[in-house]
């Protein structure tokens, strides 16, 4: 993540929407992918020339969902570019999903910037296209037995990205993940790797770069479904870490390509916000993938270091393998192209 400054100087952070110094009101600019101060807070520096009459405000930037992102004033839209891929809400009518939705949103917006920073197209699809992106928030009976949908899977199809509402919630992911055993849980994980699926269909399905990412993550052809239930009944290879970025990767080659692809943008993202705190020195070029990967384990090390001397588990409880490493420089190469 970039580091971004209000006009007056201060410091300010992606999800900010006014300025703790001077109180101005600040909006994330998707064209630039920066975050500016777009007007004085209350007749406040009315001397300053500030952009204005160039943007308007997320319809979302108030109450609890407090989107930050602004679009082109005379854009027929209402909602921000990230706001309106979500087609689908939990019922608003129940103050949890209220919060939810606004979480869900929030983790949403921050993949999102990371897809804008590598410069991969969201909206922009020929309208033929009948894959295009949205996303859908869904309450299951679980939390809602009244009118939640019996049962709702997190996945991908068809370019509708489902989510389970209930992720938005930490209690819930933190159980889920102590009970399937896993090292790392987050929502910005869940869009990171869902948009993998999507991007999947786009850049790899029917290309001629198809025969190279089977060699490497193997036959997508397999039955899906019979995979994931071999997975949940007998769980990884004791070896896993050998081939694969997590257990969850073993279970299908989509899979495999989906983890993946949601550890490159991790590892993209928190580099870019490790070089621009001065942590490390940007790699000599972007090409070079084995500078950025070497950088990147020293910066992981460092990292989960720091974290075990507060008292936090590792931030990066991961392994990567050169099996690994050979799947991420794909996608690498991917980007770069
Ligand atoms: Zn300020
Ligand atoms: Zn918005």
């Amino acid at each position: 993540m970039r580091r971004f400054y209000c006009h007056c100087g201060q410091e300010v952070f992606f999800d900010n929407t006014y300025c703790n110094r001077c109180n101005s009101i600040l909006g994330f600019d998707t064209e630039q992918q920066k975050l500016i101060s777009i007007e004085p807070f209350k007749g406040q520096f009315r001397s300053v020339q500030l952009p204005e009459q160039h943007y308007k405000r997320c319809m979302h930037h108030q109450h609890l969902m407090q989107c930050n992102w602004l679009l082109p004033v005379g854009d027929i839209f209402t909602q921000c570019l990230s706001c309106r891929l979500t087609r689908v809400i939990p019922n608003q009518n129940y103050p949890y999903n209220v919060k939810r939705w606004a979480v869900l949103e929030a983790a949403k917006r921050r993949m999102i910037y990371g897809l804008l920073r590598l410069g991969l197209p969201i909206h922009q699809w020929p309208a033929a296209d009948t894959q295009q992106l949205q996303f859908h928030f869904l309450e299951d009976q679980i939390s809602n037995p009244i009118d939640g949908h019996e049962q709702v899977f997190s996945g991908h199809a068809a370019g509708i990205i489902t989510l389970n509402a209930s992720e938005a919630d930490t209690s819930y992911r933190e159980a889920t993940r102590e009970a399937m055993n896993e090292p790392y849980r987050t929502l910005l994980g869940h869009f990171r790797h869902e948009i993998g699926h999507f991007y999947w269909e786009k850049l790899i399905k029917n290309q001629p770069i198809y025969t190279q990412f089977k060699a490497l993550f193997g036959d997508d052809t397999v039955d899906y479904s019979q995979a994931l239930a071999t997975y949940y009944e007998k769980g990884p290879p004791e070896d896993f870490q050998q081939e694969y970025i997590s257990a969850y990767a073993s279970a299908h080659a989509l899979e495999d390509w989906a983890e993946t692809w949601a550890h490159y943008l991790l590892m993209y993202e928190t580099l870019e916000t490790a070089v621009e705190f001065d942590v490390i020195h940007p790699p000599e070029t972007d090409r070079e993938f084995h500078v950025w990967l070497s950088e990147w384990m020293q910066l992981a090390l460092v990292l989960n270091a720091l974290n075990r001397s507060i008292g936090n588990a590792d931030a990066y409880p991961f392994v990567v393998s050169t099996r690994v490493q050979k799947k991420l420089q794909f996608i690498h190469d991917l980007m770069q192209g």
